[in-house]
Formats: C-alpha cells, structure tokens, sequence
C-alpha cells in the first residue's frame, strides 16, 4: 500500500497532512488540491492489466483498491464523422460520478471515520451511497427537499440515509458542511475532495488508451462544479509532461443558459465569478450549480487549454436528449447538454469527444 500524498491549498499553500480528516483549507475554508503529480505509464505496457480504471495505477493516489465496482473502461461510439461519445452512463451507478467515489470510499476505508456524510442532488450522492455499502461504511447522504424519488429510492437501496434539507441547494451544502466539522466524520464531498477529481481524471486516460495514445483536438465537458474538467485538465497535464501527447486537447466548457456563472465570468475576462448570476430552472439539474467553490480553477484550466465555455437553451438540450434517445441511447438531459452544444457544428471540423455522463433513468425526459 502506497503512503497518501498530503492536501495542500491552491490559494494561500496552507498544506494539510495526508490522514486528516479536514475536508477544506483550515485557513480560507476553500477546496484542497492534492500534492501528488505521477508519471503515467507508456501505452505499450497497458496490454493486459485489469479491465478498469485502476489499470491506471501509477496515476492514482491510491493503490490496492478493495472496493472496487469494476468502474471505468467505458465504450467510445461515433456520432458523426469527427465526433465521439464516451459512454459513461455505462457504470455501476449509471454516472462517472462512480470514478471520484470509489476514490473517496478508498480513502474513507483508510483513514477509518466514524460515519461519512456526502451531499448531493442526484449522482455523487447515490454514488458515494453505493461505494460505502461496497466499503461497509454507515454513510449520510444529504439532499434537497424535491430530489426525484429515483435518485432517493437507489440511495436507500445502498443502504445510506438520505437526509432531506428544507431549502435550495445551497441550505444543503450548508448543513452537510456543518455536520462535516464534527469529529470523526469523513466528508465525501466530490467537489471539495481532491482524491476525487484524481479518479475522474481517468476518463481522459482511456480516451487517450483508445485512440491509441491521442487525444482529440478537443474535449467538451459539461460544468456545474467542474470535477469532470478539472481532471481532465489533470490527466492531460499528466501526459503532457511525460511526452505522451504532443499537444494539448482544447477544453471546451458546458453549461446550461439557465445556470451559467462561469460562462458569465468567462465572457467577462475574469478570472474568477463576477457578482450574482440570475438563474432559471433548467432540464440540466446536474450542472446547475450558482456558486461552484472550484470557479477559479475551471476558469484557469479552460483559458490555459486554449478552450472556450458554450452555452445550450432548454430547447437544445431536449433536442439532443431525443436526438440520442433515436440512436438508442437514452441519456438524463444534464448528460445530453455536451451533445447539445456542439451538434449544430459549433467546433467545426475539429476532432472531439463528448461524454454521455448520466443515464436517462435517472431522472427521465426533458419534457415541457
Ligand atoms: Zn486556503
């Protein structure tokens, strides 16, 4: 078993030693990063590992994973000449949340906590729910009042309690963040834990597996909170500086109009949210996130990629959910907003993969 790396804070360095429970920056109380920047191995000597994202071992912060679902080596499908599909709604709880969550199980099972909590609207809490039982740990899964009786439904079956937070959100956060400070609770949070933008990144290591030790010319990913891009954005570091890639895939940004205050900040040139953004109710509940506390690093990770942010109207994100609904995948509509933004040609001929990150099941049509 490999020894953790420590957690360190990306604004002011406060560094937070490998086995604590602190689940934020004990200084400015944001999100830790995790000191640990590993050699990916050569596509050569893949051949035969497991069938899962842990054949990537020399990349993760964790080894020897006993919690494993089988989670990962999702299917690549074309879409149209020049367009991939990374089908990531093919995994054991029907999202990639399950690539930060096992990560976040794993190091749960490690550090030994008297319960872990996790809060969520939908797919990192039934994900988080799923790898406890998997782990034998006694887990709280905090969700707002309204969350779908499906999403509450596959959280009991786990064998986690949901408990529902009257309010937005954002109360949500709020209670699960204080229940977070008390002693001996592990806080699974996919958006404030490091260890789990390291398992999402391994999306990008299969894409590049696939096309044969490539990346695309870009990678459109869809932004609530940005785990998914901000490990893409770490695995693609990581190739680059083991001369794996030649050259950076562009990240591209997803974000619904309805809820868009990175695409805002974006169009601004700032660096950082600007203000208040008005929102409106949106089919893509999933990326719906007012106030991201990773804003400043999506922000960064985008502009130094040379990417850009897209937004998708309602009506395009039903469009594409029932344009894939025809060709036989059936999608949650968050999952079919990276398809939305790009199928009317907004990249041109350039080569990209979109993933198709949650399954339509979960929360159904988008209807009006
Ligand atoms: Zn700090």
């Amino acid at each position: 078993m490999t020894a953790l790396p420590d957690c360190f804070c990306p604004t002011d360095g406060t560094r937070v030693p490998a086995g604590s429970l602190a689940w934020c920056c004990p200084v400015c109380r944001g999100p830790l990063d995790l000191d640990f920047a590993p050699t990916p191995a050569p596509l050569a000597s893949l051949t035969g590992r497991v069938n899962s994202m842990w054949r990537y071992a020399e990349c993760l912060p964790l080894s020897t994973p006993t919690v494993s679902l089988g989670e990962g080596r999702t299917p690549l499908f074309p879409l149209r000449e020049g367009v991939l599909a990374k089908l990531d709604f093919l995994m054991p709880t029907l999202s990639f949340k399950d690539r930060g969550a096992v990560m976040l199980a794993e190091l749960a099972l490690r550090l030994g906590p008297r319960r872990v909590i996790a809060d969520s609207s939908g797919n990192a809490g039934t994900a988080v729910a799923a790898y406890c039982a998997r782990a034998g740990l006694p887990c709280d899964v905090y969700v707002p009042e309204g969350t779908s009786a499906k999403k509450l439904e596959q959280i009991e079956a786990h064998g986690a309690k949901p408990r529902v937070v009257e309010g937005d959100r954002e109360a949500t956060a709020r209670t699960a963040r204080e229940a977070a400070d008390e002693d001996g609770v592990f806080y699974a949070s996919h958006v404030f834990n490091p260890y789990f933008l390291h398992g999402t990144k391994t999306y990008v290591h299969e894409v590049w597996e696939d096309l044969g030790g490539r990346l695309p010319d870009v990678l459109v990913l869809p932004v609530g909170n940005g785990t998914l891009l901000l490990g893409a954005a770490l695995a693609v570091a990581e190739l680059h500086t083991a001369g794996l890639i030649d050259r950076r895939p562009a990240l591209h940004a997803v974000q619904a109009a309805a809820v868009a205050p990175l695409a805002r900040a974006w169009s601004e040139g700032a660096d950082d949210l600007v203000g208040v953004t008005p929102t409106a109710p949106t089919f893509a509940e999933g990326i719906a996130i007012p106030h991201p506390p990773r804003a400043r690093a999506v922000l960064s990770a985008v502009r130094a990629s040379g990417g850009a942010f897209l937004t998708v109207t309602e009506d395009q994100i039903r469009h594409a959910q029932a344009d894939l609904g025809g060709r036989g995948l059936y999608v949650e509509s968050t999952g079919a907003a990276c398809w939305a933004a790009i199928r009317e040609g907004a990249l041109g001929t350039r080569e990209a993969v979109v993933p198709l990150c949650g399954a339509g099941l979960k929360s159904g049509r988008a209807q009006t």
